[in-house]
């Protein structure tokens, strides 16, 4: 899989240009194992790189124009704009920038991003143009975070032909900046550091504060476990509808509590919180306060006694999100529950929710046995059937050719 996608970046590079590429670089897709909705609240999260990747071919032009191309098998057309037009174009105040198509704003806010950070503005191979060839196994839009694996593969091949020196989470801070503010979605920057950092068997477990990042063995193959991603494929998008919703009530939760952000608040002060605001902001914030202990417990299981005993706190975890959080569809309740009564261990959705992936803790040899019992669940209840896969704890960005 891994290999054609690699191959498949290298022939459209030539397909774009007529030559070989400089080099290929790669990040991967991700998933949540928990910790919803709190990175943009200064909180924890526990996510893991996955072995779906996106591929960027990249090479330097000749033509000394200062010209940069993006091409990516997603798209018909590639799309060309000058680096000086760069700043004009982002940050966008609507979400997009006029002749950029929103996939090209991806790759395209990442040489934006790359040559306004800290450091990087004096070097004067950022000017240099570029071809950019992009392939990529991530399923897009479901919650598997494409749009990190887009961004880091694309920053770690600037950074490097650019000379611009930028370490693993200084180049997360370019994708983040890239998302938020030439896509003009609002996430967190979990995704990219989890593309970004990622180890074989490690989940990263981040304090998106400090963005102090430590791997935490996760075990699953040792114990005879897997995890199994259910793909809804009902679509979600960030930059529009329920996810800005959510973060302004957790804004606003924060402002109520007196704090900076909600990292701030302890399960102990959420009786206070309760008499302190209307319903539905406690519930969100419930939900971010809870979720944030759930993901301190969930380290504290694993480094004590193993991934078999995490099962619950997924479980916790998905009822805050479907009930407190309200950002759960019934495709992703029907995976979960399936699941778990197909003889998961535990199960949540991941990602930020309105559709996309959940993912199941189960036993090795059950792979066959619960997809069929998610699958049946779909089927009776009419919905699209899903696309089942196992991933593993896998590796981050790097340099492949
Ligand atoms: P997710 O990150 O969950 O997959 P997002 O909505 O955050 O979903 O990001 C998906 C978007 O990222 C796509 O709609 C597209 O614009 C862009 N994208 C992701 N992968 C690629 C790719 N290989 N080529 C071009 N654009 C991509
Ligand atoms: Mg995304």
């Amino acid at each position: 899989m891994t290999d054609t996608t690699l191959e498949a970046a290298t022939a459209l590079f030539l397909d774009l240009t007529g030559r070989a590429p400089d080099g290929v670089w790669s990040a991967p897709g991700r998933v949540n194992l928990i910790g919803e909705h709190t990175d943009y609240n200064d909180g924890f999260v526990l996510p893991f790189a996955i072995p779906h990747r996106t591929y960027a071919a990249v090479g330097v032009r000749a033509d000394g124009l200062g010209r940069v191309r993006v091409a990516s098998t997603f798209a018909a057309e590639p799309v060309e704009v000058s680096l000086n037009e760069l700043d004009e174009l982002f940050p966008t105040a609507s979400g997009t920038a006029p002749g950029v198509p929103e996939w090209a704003a991806y790759p395209l806010g990442v040489a934006w991003a790359l040559r306004q950070a800290d450091g990087v503005a004096s070097s004067a191979a950022t000017g240099t143009g570029l071809d950019i060839a992009i392939t990529s196994d991530v399923p897009v839009g479901a919650g598997l975070s494409s749009s990190a694996a887009i961004e880091s593969a694309t920053a770690s091949a600037l950074n490097d032909l650019w000379a611009a020196g930028l370490d693993r989470i200084a180049l997360a801070r370019v994708g983040r900046r890239a998302e938020n503010e030439a896509v003009g979605a609002p996430t967190g920057i979990m995704d990219q550091m989890a593309s970004m950092l990622g180890e074989p068997d490690a989940a990263i477990f981040l304090d998106c504060r400090s963005l102090d990042a430590n791997l935490v063995q996760v075990g699953i193959a040792e114990a005879g476990l897997a995890i199994l991603v259910m793909d809804t494929r009902v679509k979600h998008a960030h930059s529009t509808g329920g996810y800005g919703e959510r973060r302004a009530a957790c804004e606003r939760g924060a402002a109520i509590m007196g704090v900076p952000s909600l990292r701030d608040v302890s399960v102990d002060d959420l009786p206070r919180a309760e008499e302190l605001m209307d319903d539905v902001t406690f519930r969100r914030v419930r939900h971010v306060v809870t979720e944030n202990q759930r993901v301190l417990d969930t380290v504290k299981v694993l480094r004590d006694e193993g991934p078999r005993s995490i099962g619950d706190l997924l479980v916790a975890s998905h009822a805050s999100m479907r009930d407190d959080f309200e950002i759960s569809v019934p495709e992703l309740d029907t995976a979960v529950e399936a699941a778990l009564a197909a003889g998961a261990l535990g199960a949540r959705m991941t990602g930020g929710g309105f559709g996309g992936a959940a993912i199941a803790l189960i036993e090795q040899d059950a792979v066959q046995q619960v997809s069929d019992a998610v699958n049946a669940a779909f089927a009776a209840s009419g919905f699209a059937a899903p696309v089942i896969f196992t991933v593993v704890p896998s590796a981050g960005a790097r340099r492949d050719a």
